[in-house]
């Protein structure tokens, strides 16, 4: 029996999180083809917990002096296939290694497990790899260790306490912690061995063990030594100049930073000289991470003074570049700042600025230049940086520069740009239109449409939404307002049309008049209005919103959200050129009653809205007897 063994055999066992257990069940139980992952996420626990320790020994000196330099271990014992990751970090106390060890306490988990078990019953030849690649991106790195271990000790000594405490777990279900005493307990930190399962005794040799190190923790700015040589090259890789960092460097920092198994997007990596002095290496993700819009996720880049590690939680960007990763490291601010004293520092705010700036010209350099390579970001991160359009007015006309839409224009998975459009205004237009809907390809056949369509006008097809908010607010692009094409008056008619406006058989005035009165009769309060068309060329009728109120689009997803489904009544549009109508005019002129052909009309509208009519039996009912008229 070892001497954990012997410690752990007088407590009594307590029970994982049940998110825990079935995380755990998980790693138990998969094959995974990447394992070898579990030694970066060790690593990175144990740098974390020494940039801790260093934090914390600004304030108290003793703490660094009682434990010695901080560094990593990994150690070997073959004959016993136990493999050893030891760190002088902070360390964790009883309670912490049952909190910190025996539960997640992070929102997102259940995102998480769905993502884990979908990417495993796919089956598919690489997805062991795929689910693998999430594990770091949540963050749930220590228990990767159950990958390839059939047993897991934690001894760990917190810094400033005497005593050390042992966690113990086989992964299935329980866990122990106890008080330990033998001689081999860290002075300071935390020593994680793992007892190695059968099928991983790869992880026992030397060079195996070294490549992984260099392959995924050579950036770590403590040094890890494997059986006493040190092993990574332990510099700061942000402090570096940019000419010495080669893509591989970069591919595993960002590895680092993001949790993510890929090449960044862009790389943003340069240091500012003036009234204030840092270095900055960001990264922008080509994919999202799956809890993108999980309302707790915060802006993870990492805040340095001097090579020092302060905090991930000081917002250095605003919350609409939550998918950049890296680190800023400021040269002048005060090494001794608690992270409190952060959120009201004049040199932290300046760097924010800046950064915020620098970030959102180089996006747009990328448009510019990497047209491709910006498709993909916007792709995944579009709908965040347009939260920036109504969350950061100062910055609006930066990120119209960056915003790029499908409208009726972009070819195929082409979008275009506010330039673009603008660049193409037809004569006499003073407006960008806009059409929000759920989905573009339904979009682009509504009937609103069709008078844009008829003068050659571009509309935008707006469908994220978070598309209705900021287009609200919005005061336009180079002096021209957004104006949607389902409010209010169309003001098309100065627009010439494209075939050079061949007269169509109209009604005449009066009796398209006479007809409005009347439809409106018939319709009473389940109409605003019903107005006379300017942006119906083939359609007959229409639905839109009035003039003051939402556009429908955030009307209806407003009503959703707030769970009634009551949106106000809308306006009718009649197209006076449409023989239909010419026909009803004519005989509502005579005398005679329109009013079923009105709600037929007003039904047939709120189809295409693709919305269902207030009275469905009575729809039915009017289309049958019209039939009958036809067929009967
Ligand atoms: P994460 O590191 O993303 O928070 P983990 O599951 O890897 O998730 O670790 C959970 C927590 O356990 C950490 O946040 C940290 O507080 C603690 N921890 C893990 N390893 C160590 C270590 N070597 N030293 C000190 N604390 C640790």
């Amino acid at each position: 029996m070892s001497k954990t063994d012997e410690k752990t055999a007088t407590s009594k066992p307590k029970e994982f999180q049940a998110e825990v257990a079935k995380l755990l069940h998980l790693m138990v139980h998969s094959v995974y083809s990447e394992r070898e992952v579990f030694l970066r996420e060790l690593i990175s626990n144990a740098s974390d917990a020494c940039d801790k320790l260093r934090y914390e020994a600004l304030k108290n000196d003793k703490l660094m002096a009682e434990g010695g330099e901080l560094r990593i271990d990994i150690t070997l014992d073959k004959k016993a296939k136990v493999l050893t990751i030891a760190d002088t970090g902070i360390g964790m106390d009883a309670k912490e290694l049952s909190d910190n060890l025996g539960t997640i306490a992070r929102s997102g988990t259940q995102a998480f497990m769905e993502q884990m078990e979908g990417a495993k019953s796919k089956k598919a030849e690489s997805a062991d790899g795929d689910n693998v690649h999430l594990i770091g991106q949540f963050g749930v790195g220590f228990y990767s260790a159950f990958m390839i271990a059939e047993r897991v000790d934690v001894v760990s000594r917190k810094a400033g306490t005497r005593k050390a405490n042992v966690w113990s777990s086989d992964g299935s279900g329980t866990y122990t912690v106890a008080p330990y005493d033998g001689d081999d307990a860290p002075v300071r930190g935390t020593s994680i061995r793992l007892t190695l399962r059968k099928d991983a005794k790869e992880f026992l040799e030397d060079v195996r063990l070294e490549h992984i190190v260099r392959t995924y923790s050579d950036h770590v700015s403590h040094p890890i030594y494997l059986e006493g040589r040190q092993i990574n090259s332990g510099s700061a890789i942000w402090a570096r100049p940019k000419s010495e960092v080669s893509d591989d460097q970069h591919k595993e920092f960002f590895g680092h930073v993001s949790g993510m198994y890929a090449e960044p997007a862009l790389t943003i990596h340069y240091k500012a000289e003036g009234r204030h002095e840092y270095s900055v290496l960001l990264y922008v993700p080509g994919e999202k991470p799956f809890d993108l819009f999980d309302p707790e996720r915060k802006g993870k880049q990492k805040l340095y003074v001097r090579r020092v590690y302060i905090t991930d939680e000081a917002e250095m960007l605003p919350s609409y570049l939550r998918f950049v990763r890296g680190v800023i490291d400021s040269e002048d601010m005060p090494l001794n700042i608690s992270r409190e004293m952060l959120q009201d520092n004049p040199t932290v705010h300046a760097i924010r600025a800046a950064v915020t700036k620098r970030v959102l010209s180089e996006l747009k350099k990328c448009a510019d230049k990497q047209p491709e390579v910006y498709g993909k970001i916007w792709s995944a991160f579009g709908p965040v940086i347009k939260e920036g359009l109504y969350e950061d007015m100062e910055r609006r006309d930066a990120l119209y520069e960056i915003c790029r839409f499908r409208s009726t224009r972009s070819e195929g998975q082409q979008n275009v740009s506010l330039a673009d459009y603008v660049g193409r205004l037809k004569e006499n237009q003073t407006a960008i239109y806009y059409l929000t809907g759920e989905d573009a390809a339904k979009a682009e056949t509504s009937p609103q449409l069709e008078g844009y369509k008829a003068r050659g006008v571009e509309v935008l097809l707006l469908t994220d939404p978070i598309d209705a908010f900021w287009v609200r607010t919005s005061l336009g692009y180079e002096g021209k307002p957004f104006k949607s094409v389902t409010q209010g008056g169309a003001d098309l008619e100065q627009i010439p049309l494209a075939d050079g406006g061949k007269d169509k058989p109209k009604a005449d005035d009066a009796s398209t008049t006479g007809l409005l009165t009347a439809l409106k009769g018939a319709l009473g309060d389940k109409v605003q209005d019903v107005v006379k068309s300017a942006r119906l060329t083939s359609s007959a009728v229409c639905i839109v919103a009035g003039e003051h109120g939402f556009d429908r689009t955030l009307e209806k997803y407003l009503a959703r959200q707030q769970g009634h489904g009551v949106i106000s009544a809308p306006v009718l549009e009649v197209n006076p050129s449409h023989p239909l109508i010419v026909t009803l005019a004519e005989r509502q002129a005579k005398g005679e009653d329109v009013s079923d052909a009105a709600q037929l009309l007003l039904d047939q509208a709120v189809i295409l809205e693709g919305e269902t009519p207030d009275d469905v039996a009575g729809f039915a009912e009017r289309l049958s007897a019209l039939m009958a008229k036809v067929y009967g």
